[in-house]
């Protein structure tokens, strides 16, 4: 199998589902009781609180778990607007992922006003734009650190101290679901407020998620129940998948550097790759990690060219996963044409992947393209 589709999701680490399975079949106690089990699994809690705390440069005070990146997200953002005597105007761009765009177009629906803000045809955000977007009544920014679908990075150090020179009772959300064990995660350099991250991006299970929230930072809760997460995530703690999630932080906070070699070299092995073999194929953006690569084959529909390289084995994707279906919204943003959205294939690496997946891709994709540039 050769699984270049990590923007997706990714398998779980072993060491990350060993735990899992520890904490689910011996240390199953929950962390609100009082007794010995009890405090064990609120050990567990708390020890999985810090080593999440450490890969986003934070305290543990300022993490709470939530069920996952989209859950962090609407808690940050309902949360920021919600409250009261405060402005109605919400600044995003066009290219977040619909955790943040479907989220700021209910509060649109409630009578908040929300300016999107552009990307160029690389899919970068410009700070200009920023800054003119910025008002008085400004209450939330929102943005992505690492785009999903093109791999661009958003200037975020630059957004969060124009926002807060311009407008300092704004607060300043990050989405880094993507960003996460990937680029250095600095809350206090970017002034974020709140950072959104999530675990099956990163080797831990699906159903784990965590928001950084700014000490000193005042927001509602998105649900009622009991004073888990100090109020602010309550029902009890997934425990297996926050422990997991706390050793995939760790392991993949340790290997940072070694990981970003290791998949800096598949990239190029990719490019080099698809410029000796197809060099009429087209990037689209110009992605400033090596971890996601998107790319056109003019003639051969995504969808139709992702049957072919399943059947060798290879799974990429066509867009965003998350849009299943849909014509992506980011490159349609980025103003590509339709026949170039249409046959975008976003390929996406996890340290775990091999020269041998890269070259079975290219493998498949010179059948898949022959054939279907032929029909
Ligand atoms: N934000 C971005 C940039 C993502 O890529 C994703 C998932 O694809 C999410 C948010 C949502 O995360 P989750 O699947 O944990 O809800």
């Amino acid at each position: 199998m050769h699984y270049l589709d990590h923007a997706a999701t990714t398998a779980v680490l072993p060491e990350a589902a060993e735990i899992a399975c520890k904490v689910m079949t011996e240390q199953f106690g929950n962390p609100s009781s009082v007794h010995k089990m009890g405090i064990e699994a609120s050990g567990i809690l708390e020890h999985a609180r810090k080593q999440v705390a450490a890969i986003l440069n934070a305290d543990p005070s300022e993490i709470t778990f939530t069920s996952c990146g989209t859950e962090a997200t609407n808690t940050a953002i309902f949360g920021a607007c919600r409250r009261k005597g405060r402005g109605k105007h919400i600044i995003t761009t066009a290219i977040e992922h619909s955790a943040t765009l479907n989220t700021v177009r209910r509060l649109e629906q409630e009578g908040f006003e929300v300016t999107y803000l552009q990307p160029d045809a690389d899919g970068h955000i410009s700070v200009d734009d920023l800054r003119a977007a910025i008002r008085p009544d400004t209450v939330l920014l929102t943005c992505m650190l690492a785009n999903n679908e093109v791999g661009t990075l958003l200037p975020v150090k630059e957004f969060g101290k124009i926002l807060k020179k311009k407008a300092p009772n704004a607060l300043f959300h990050i989405d880094a679901v993507q960003g996460l064990a990937r680029v250095p995660i600095k809350p206090k350099l970017w002034n974020a407020d709140f950072i959104s991250v999530s675990g099956h991006k990163i080797g831990a299970p699906k159903g784990i998620g965590a928001l950084y929230i700014k000490k000193g930072v005042r927001i509602q809760p998105l649900m009622l129940g009991g004073g888990q997460e100090r109020g602010m995530r309550p029902g009890t703690e997934a425990l297996p998948n926050i422990a997991a999630f706390g050793e995939a932080c760790r392991l993949r906070l340790a290997q940072m550097d070694e990981n970003d070699a290791k998949v800096a070299a598949l990239c190029a092995q990719l490019k080099a790759g698809i410029a000796a073999r197809f060099p009429w194929a087209v990037y689209n953006g110009k992605s400033d990690i090596p971890h996601v690569v998107n790319l056109s084959f003019p003639g051969c529909k995504s969808e139709v060219l992702l049957r072919v390289l399943e059947m060798h084995d290879v799974y990429v994707s066509s867009g965003s996963a998350c849009a299943k279906g849909k014509a992506s919204h980011v490159l349609a943003a980025m103003k590509l044409d339709h026949a170039r959205i249409d046959s975008a294939l976003r390929i996406s690496f996890a340290p775990s992947n091999t020269p041998e997946d890269v070259e079975a891709l290219l493998n498949a994709l010179e059948e898949g393209t022959k054939r279907l540039r032929r029909e």
